[in-house]
């Protein structure tokens, strides 16, 4: 007898950061993170778990609010369908509500969920399989003056982390001399990324991305447009990482025909849940892309998610996921994964193996029933 949906609950839950966030040299400063937590429970009692959680209303073209309402539009339709076939879910949403993956992202992981509570199996098995023990994340740092970004570098360090995201963007000077200090201070077995979350104009890009020889560094998202950071990859050797101007599976096809990037950085909530970066992660590994897999601006929910997604993939393709998980104040849920200098370790309890904390999720906003 096919399994039904019968009950979709919509919780938010304020993520206020441990400190405020700067990216894009500076144009964004991000002081929480509303996450909408969405329950799916069957007619036989089964309860999966999805979060979407735009980070701040001006990183993207999301916000919490929009997931709210678009639910409206998407909650009552599924009620009655079954959560296993997750094609056929997804293939719905997109029939009854036009573009807004961000929306659709928090459903789609509950299904997931559900799916690997069924099959009783932890979430990466359906994934692909575990390709190792650990996820490596990277350290992320907020824009800031040189002297400080180079500072807490050094704290990341103490935590365990081999790999920095260092915010940066803005004032092409100010930016070549950050660039040096940072650079001049990374460990032999480091990595490190510069992304500068748009900020750029092509011929910015160029000036400070072509001042950095070395190995171990690579940009993420230089300028706002595909077509810009284009520009950009043909008057320079530095590798780019897209981040987002990727939405969608045809934006992945253009940005690869064109050559532009190295590799992409799938965040789950942007693309539209597990389904959609899952087949973005089939095509990157299939064509040579590396990627990192991560969360939006979530909690331990959708990074977790993001971090089984990342375990199920070739080590070879990946990067290292953003853990956005560290900013908040606020955790959510118990289980998931763990951290150890550094890394994930995800669980191996079934479906994402994550327990919501009834206390913080409190009245929900709107039951489907
Ligand atoms: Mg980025």
């Amino acid at each position: 007898m096919a399994v039904k949906i019968k009950k979709i609950g919509v919780y938010k839950v304020e993520l206020p950061l441990n400190k405020s966030f700067r990216v894009s040299g500076g144009r964004l400063l991000i002081h929480k993170t509303d996450s909408i937590i969405i329950s799916i429970e069957t007619d036989d009692g089964i309860v999966g778990w999805g979060e979407s959680a735009p980070f701040g209303s001006a990183y993207l073209p999301a916000f919490a609010g929009a997931i709210v309402a678009g639910l409206v539009e998407l909650g009552p339709v599924l009620l009655g369908e079954n959560p296993l076939c997750i094609g056929q879910i997804n293939h719905l949403m997109d029939l009854t509500l036009a573009g807004h993956p961000y929306i659709k992202s928090a459903i789609d992981m509950a299904c997931w969920d559900i799916l690997g509570k069924y099959s009783q199996q932890p979430l990466y098995v359906l994934l692909g399989g575990r390709f190792s023990e650990n996820v490596a994340l990277a350290g992320v740092i907020s824009n800031d003056t040189a002297e400080k970004m180079v500072a807490n570098m050094k704290v990341a360090r103490e935590k365990g982390y081999r790999t920095f995201s260092a915010k940066i963007g803005g004032n092409v000077q100010k930016n070549l001399e950050l660039v040096q200090s940072m650079i001049s201070e990374l460990e032999e077995d480091e990595k490190l990324t510069f992304d500068a979350n748009r900020s750029w104009l092509p011929r910015q890009a160029i000036q400070v991305m072509n001042a950095v020889e070395d190995a171990r560094i690579l940009f993420e998202q230089p300028c706002e447009t595909l077509a810009q950071c284009k520009i950009v990859s043909q008057s320079t050797h530095c590798p780019i990482i897209l981040d987002e101007c990727i939405h969608t599976f045809q934006d992945l096809l253009w940005a690869k025909e064109e050559g532009i990037a190295e590799g992409i950085n799938i965040k789950i909530g942007r693309v539209g849940g597990i389904t959609k970066a899952r087949k973005m992660r089939d095509y990157c590994v299939e064509t040579g892309l590396c990627m990192n897999i991560e969360t939006t601006g979530g909690s331990i929910i959708s990074g977790t998610a993001a971090v089984h997604l990342a375990v199920a993939t070739p080590l070879r393709y990946r990067l290292a996921n953003s853990d956005s998980t560290e900013l908040h104040k606020v955790i959510t849920a118990k289980g998931g994964y763990t951290f150890e200098k550094g890394n994930a370790i995800p669980t191996t309890a079934v479906g994402m193996g994550i327990e919501p904390d009834k206390l913080l999720l409190k009245e929900p906003l709107a039951i489907y029933c």
